[in-house]
């Protein structure tokens, strides 16, 4: 499968990089770097500051949340904005961003430590990193996340479906030539949207088939219509319903005893015992053992070699 483009934190990318040096060794991180173009970002060190160093933290004044030096109080709020902004202006286009939890920079996952004094001793709230933030207001669309994602099984298969997804809208942008290229995705990308939010498959039939919008228009109109599909919430239900759907077309092909096979998946699969990837290439298995197969994205979720991460 294409690489999906993947910013990472850059301690996440077993660069030492943090305060004071460490290695972060996170398996999903590790093995990502094999499937993934990686963008490898530290904001601090990107503002200059060395390894080891002193903590940064986060710091609520009077007015607002600041990211300081741990006793000092040296602010470096705008310098990790400035940053912010600029590197996101030069990124080039991207399915995803990976980032490390906790920081006060990269921490998207509203668990980073805010404290009320500079000294780190009294805890204000938690919130996200400054870097996280600005990211989060850039790419309202694109899958952001921390290593926190590692917790939740359907999070983070979520977040591999969405950038391998995204990795292929990047392909269909870069080479579609009409219309009929941007309607042969569309078949290919069917229950995939499908089982983000099948209800809005009936609004890019309708301006997809439109005579009054032009090729590069539809091609835009696409594109924020697949990227806001991707962002509805992922749900157990929705991918049940499409894994029947998908069972009902095939039903005539398939015997009473292969149907219970996938049944028993399905089973598993509500009860958290598995994820969705393992009955898709169930799926996909039985089809082509009855020779049935069809050119579905939702066939090719993620590449196989990820499913040791969960
Ligand atoms: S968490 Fe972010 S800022 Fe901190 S070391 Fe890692 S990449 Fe750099």
């Amino acid at each position: 499968m294409l690489k999906p483009r993947l910013v990472l934190s850059a301690c996440l990318n077993l660069e030492r990089t943090r305060y004071d040096g460490k290695l972060v060794e996170n398996p999903v991180a590790i093995k990502l770097r094999n499937f993934c173009d990686v963008i490898s970002v530290c904001p601090e060190i990107s503002i200059g500051l060395l390894v080891p160093r002193e903590k940064i933290i986060l710091y609520k004044d009077s007015k607002k949340i600041k990211a300081v030096e741990i006793f000092t109080g040296k602010d470096f709020t705008e310098k990790l904005i400035s940053f912010s902004k600029e590197i996101i202006r030069s990124f080039p286009e991207i399915e995803g961003f990976f980032l490390k939890s906790k920081s006060p920079s990269c921490g998207v996952s509203h668990k980073t430590k805010t404290y009320k004094d500079i000294e780190g001793k009294y805890l204000y709230e938690k919130s996200q990193g400054i870097f996280a933030k600005q990211i989060l207001k850039a790419f309202p669309l694109l899958p952001v996340v921390d290593e926190e994602i590692i917790k939740n099984k359907d999070e983070l298969e979520n977040f591999l479906i969405r950038i391998f997804a995204l990795r292929r809208l990047r392909e269909l942008k870069e080479k579609a030539k009409d219309k009929r290229d941007i309607i042969s995705f569309h078949k290919k990308a069917y229950h995939l949207l499908m089982s983000y939010d099948p209800l809005s498959l009936r609004e890019v039939e309708r301006f997809l088939f439109s005579k009054d919008i032009t090729f590069k228009e539809s091609l835009k109109k696409y594109e924020d219509y697949f990227k806001r599909t991707l962002a509805r919430p992922f749900s157990r239900g929705k991918q049940i319903n499409v894994i029947l759907h998908i069972l009902e077309n095939f039903s005539k092909h398939l015997g009473e005893k292969e149907k219970a096979r996938i049944f028993d998946f399905i089973e598993s699969y509500k009860r958290k015992k598995i994820v969705l990837g393992r009955i898709i290439r169930e799926l996909k298995s039985l089809l082509q053992e009855k020779e049935q197969t069809f050119s579905e994205f939702y066939l090719e979720l993620y590449p196989g070699e990820l499913d040791g991460l969960f």
